[in-house]
Parts: structure tokens; sequence; C-alpha cells
């Protein structure tokens, strides 16, 4: 398709990446770069400050991953690392420091997430051992700088990950001491979600005169945007697979295409999808044009009804009878959202746009719907229950069918014969199951999580300015969350919040940091997610969202704070 292909997207090579970092994006399924990715690598490689604003989702992570590679000798003989990337939750540390050796495999890089809540002692090994690349959150990293076990002398480039969430987490001292320990010279990339005066100021401070970059430009004309009806469903990862196949199940579409990041989701998906009883077709950049027709013609013979396609695979096709777009994640930008979702709803046609977001990508649908000026509606996915009933609605359907086309007569002998024995309703039960349970579609039994939106009133910092910028989250000002002088907690509960028992409070040194941290770390929550803290001596209580209160008690069953298990229940208490 590479005629369709716009001119202004840069291939990997062009950006300036050796071939051994190409050519492991290419294992990976990546197809071509994301905006920021296109704008952020190449300054990167010359050695440019960057002060980029892009949330998770736009292939941030690779962003800054791979020109630090691009920097980084392979199979480097110094152990002392020669990159620092601080991010703020130690769940991001592992997915950030997963994403640098995936990458950088075939330049042997070693690198290394370190957090609170893991043995320091492993840690300590592999810095012993030689290390390249340390993913770090603030608080362990200040540990070790403390200890005297990270050294930070050859560092020649810092990254600070969601410097936002780490101010919210109140690093920011953390941040300013580490920075310090580390060379004059280095190169320093700052990637926020959002531009607040305090991530200005750390900028003005620490970057010099550093090229600014950002993903959420407004360059989408709202009169461009289609009137389609549009959807999204807020799934935890592990879960999109089976949330796609119920919502389709539900929504029934004549012929849709699923957007995916790379070729092996593509395949992935594909698979899953073909093994839940749709007749799926794969289309990506490695298929060569008469697979690429095949596919095409099995669409519009409407032998296949679910095309599973990337982005630059799908680039210029048109098919008519489409009626459902999904986005099996959130575009990396508002413009390819838009692109999408104008295969749909042409011609005063019904169409459906449906994006699967992760919850933490909530803010990138906010974006989308602030530059389309079109409300996106969060809706829940299907339980079990709607799926039963949906599955008997068709099941109902299709028997009435069979009936108004008649041609019965050859089994009335059988009906007969049993009628003699047992009442005619039994039969006619005992015949709609059989019809019923050979439908196809497996019985999907697992309910997945339902997460509700962050609740209204406490909006996604719009424009870096306003109420997510201003101090922690556990100070924001909330009716009755404050609690009185005597450290008896406030009974008031903000709206679409849940306030949890935490089983540990200051004496056991814990400090709202600590706690955001776990929570943000452990589930699929962020640290703006989290209401009011409040910390007494024996106790502490936090406030997260209704929707999310299951699956942080769940998440600390399986952790630690302060090195210790801490029980985390729903407040109980008489009004
Ligand atoms: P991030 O915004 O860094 O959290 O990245 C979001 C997801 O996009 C990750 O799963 C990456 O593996 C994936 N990704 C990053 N860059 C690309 C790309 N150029 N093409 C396809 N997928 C990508």
């Amino acid at each position: 398709m590479s005629a369709d292909q716009p001119a202004d997207v840069p291939a990997f090579v062009d950006l300036g990446l050796r071939s051994e970092l190409v050519d492991a994006l290419a294992t990976l399924g990546y197809e071509e770069p994301t905006p920021i990715q296109a704008e952020a690598i190449p300054p990167f490689i010359q050695g440019r400050d960057l002060l980029g604003q892009a949330a998770t989702g736009t292939g941030k992570t690779a962003a800054f991953a791979l020109p630090i590679l691009e920097r980084m000798e392979k199979d480097r003989a110094s152990g002392a690392p020669m990159a620092l990337v601080l991010v703020p939750t130690r769940e991001l540390a592992m997915q950030v420091s997963e994403a640098i050796h995936r990458y950088g495999r075939p330049l042997g890089a070693r690198v290394l997430p370190i957090f609170g809540g893991q043995p320091i002692s492993r840690q300590l090994q592999a810095l012993r051992r030689g290390i390249d690349v340390v993913v770090a959150t603030p608080g362990r990293a200040i540990d070790h700088i403390n200890r005297g076990t990270l050294p930070l002398d050859e560092v020649e480039v810092v990254v600070l990950d969601e410097a936002d969430e780490m101010l919210d987490m109140g690093f920011a001292e953390d941040i300013e001491a580490i920075l310090t320990e580390t060379p004059p010279t280095r190169q320093t990339v700052l990637f926020s979600a959002t531009m607040p005066g305090r991530i200005n100021a750390i900028a003005k401070r620490h970057l010099t005169d550093p090229v600014r970059i950002e993903i959420a430009r407004p360059t989408v004309a709202s009169g461009d945007a289609p009137k389609v009806r549009q959807t999204a469903y807020l799934v935890p990862r592990s879960h999109k697979a089976a949330a796609l196949g119920r919502i389709l199940d539900v929504e029934s579409p004549t012929a849709a295409i699923v957007f995916c990041r790379t070729r092996l989701e593509v395949d992935e998906l594909t698979e899953t999808m073909n093994g839940r009883g749709y007749r799926a077709e794969a289309l990506h950049g490695g298929m060569d044009q008469e697979q690429r027709d095949r596919v095409m013609n099995r669409l519009r013979a409407a032998t296949a009804d679910l095309l599973v396609a990337t982005d630059v695979a799908a680039r210029g096709l048109d098919i008519d009878q489409l009626t459902h777009v999904v986005n099996f994640d959130v575009p990396s930008a508002p413009e390819s959202y838009v692109h999408r979702i104008g295969r749909v709803g042409r011609a005063g046609r019904e169409g459906v746009a449906i994006t699967l977001a992760e919850p933490r990508q909530h803010r990138m649908l906010k974006n989308i719907e602030r530059i389309t000026k079109q409300k996106i509606a969060i809706e829940k996915v299907p339980t079990v229950a709607d799926l039963r009933t949906r599955r008997m609605e068709l099941t109902r359907a299709t028997l009435e069918e069979m009936i108004l086309e008649g041609g019965l007569d050859p089994y009335r002998t059988v009906v007969e014969t049993l009628a003699d024995e047992y009442d005619v309703m039994e039969v006619a039960l005992a015949a709609v199951k059989l019809a019923h349970e050979s439908s196809g579609a497996a019985a999907d039994e697992e309910e997945i999580p339902d997460i509700q939106p962050r609740p209204e009133g406490k909006a996604w910092d719009k424009d870096g300015k306003g109420k997510g910028a201003k101090g922690k989250p556990w100070d924001k000002d909330k009716p009755g969350a404050k609690g009185d002088k005597a450290g008896r907690p406030a009974r008031g509960t903000s709206e679409g919040m849940t306030r949890l028992y935490v089983a540990a409070g200051r004496s056991a040194g814990i400090r709202p940091g600590d706690l955001v941290g776990a929570i943000a770390g452990e589930t699929d929550l962020s640290g703006r997610d989290i209401g009011s803290i409040e910390i007494a001596d024996r106790f502490s209580l936090v406030e997260v969202p209704e929707g999310g209160a299951d699956q942080v008690i769940e998440a600390m069953k399986r952790t630690t704070l302060k090195g210790k298990k801490v029980t985390f229940r729903r407040e109980r208490y008489e009004s």
C-alpha cells in the first residue's frame, strides 16, 4: 500500500536509527513511527534537550528508549549506567525497562528497573554486574544514591517520564536531588501528559534550550470529523480480547474493521476472534498484494465479517458495507482516530466507532473529544448476564425464522412419539436447549472488571493548567474530605469515590506517597485517580474511584507496604 502512504510519515530508518534497532522494531511488528516518535527521535539523537507533552499510549516510551539505545555503544564495557529514566510507579518502571530491553536486545543492552517493595539486594547484585540503563522510581533511586550504590557519573541522558505524575506523588525534591547528582553535561528529556507551571519550572531549571513537542495539537477541524456514534470502554489490557468479543456479540456489526498497533497484535487478535466464531481476516504491511486482494475480496463477498488491520495496511481502503470501526487501542494521535472513524457513517449510513481504552488512557479519549468536539460515551462492557440475554434473544429469533420458513414436517414424528410420554412443553424446551447450545459461540463466563471513568468535576487537566496542576491529589479541596483536628476522619466521601481503610498508619512510617505509589503501581489507577488521603497513627484512609475499589483491595493482597502485608478494606462506620 506504499502508494497510499502519505509522504510526511517517515520510516524508522529515516529517523536516523541504526539497523539493529530498525530490525528489532520490524520483529516487534511496528510498521511506522507514531507522531511523538517521528518528532522526538531526530532531535533526541542530535543531542538536544526535549520537553514533550504526551500521554500514555502515544508511543512515548519508544520515543525516548530508541535514542538512548542509538547513543549506546554496542556491548558496552563500562558497568556504570549511561542513562537514567525516572518514572512515578513501580509498574511503569517494569514496563519501561521491559520495553528498553526488548528494543535493545540486539545491542546487548543491560537494563535494570529499581523500585521500592523489591528486595534491595537483588538490585545491588545487578548494579554490581554492570548496567547500561537504569529505570527507577525517585524514592528508591535516592536510597541507592545515599548508599553509594548507584554510580551516576557516566550518565549521559536523563529522562523524566510522566513528570506531572511524579510531582503529584510528592517526588519534586527527590527529582531535584537526583538531577544534581548527574553530570551537568548530560542531555535531559522530560515527558509529561500535562504542562502545568511546576513542570515548566523544572524544565527551566534543568533543561537547556529544549525542543518542545506537543502531540495533542488540535490540527483537525471539527467539521472534518464524521458523525458517527462514538463509544469507548475502559478495559484492563488482559481482558481486552474477551471484551471485544462480547461487545461485538451485542453490537452484531455487518462488517467491522478493528485497528491494532502492530502486526503481531493483528495476527493474535485475528486468531482469538476466529476462535470466538467470527470470520476474521488479518491485514498488515507484511502481506503481499495478492494476499491483501484475497482478504479484501472475502470481505466484499461477505465471507468475512471482521477485518483486523494496522493503520498502514488499511490506508486507502474503502469498504462500502463497513458499519463499525473498532480501535483495539486508543490511537497514538487524535488525527489518526479521525481518519479511522471516517471510514464509517458515510452518505448518511449508520456508523459506530468503538474504542477500547486501558484505564490509564482515559486522558487520550478526552484529548480526542476536545479536538473532534464530539462526545465519546463511556459504556460498560456487557456483563455475562447481558450476553446470555442477547444469546437467548438470538436463539428465539432463529427459531421464529425457522417456524416462518416452514418445512418442519420431517420432524413431526419425533415430536409426536416424544409427546406420547412427555409434555409437549418439555419437548419444546429440550429442542430449544439443543438449538441454543449448538449455536456456536462458546459460553464465556468470565466477568470483565467494570472500571468507571474519573467522576465529573474531577476533569482531566485539559490545558495543563487548572485543578490537577495545583498541589497533590490528596490535598485537593473536597467537601468533607479533610477530617478534624483531632485526627478523626471526615465522614463524607467525595462523589463517585469510595474510602478504603488501610491497616497501617504513621507509626508504621506510612506517607501519602507510599499509598499512592502502591496503588498506582499495582492497579490500573493513576496517582490522579486517587482522592483524599488521611494518615492516622495506626491506620490510614484513602479515597479511590468506586469502580476501582475492588481492584485495589485485591491488588494490595499481593503486595507489601514498607515491607509488610497490609490489609485494605472498605471503610465501615456508623453514620
Ligand atoms: P506508550 O505510549 O509508550 O505506553 O506505548 C503504547 C503502546 O504502543 C506500547 O504497547 C508500545 O509497544 C506500542 N507502540 C509504540 N510505538 C509503536 C509503533 N511505532 N507502532 C506500533 N506500536 C507501537
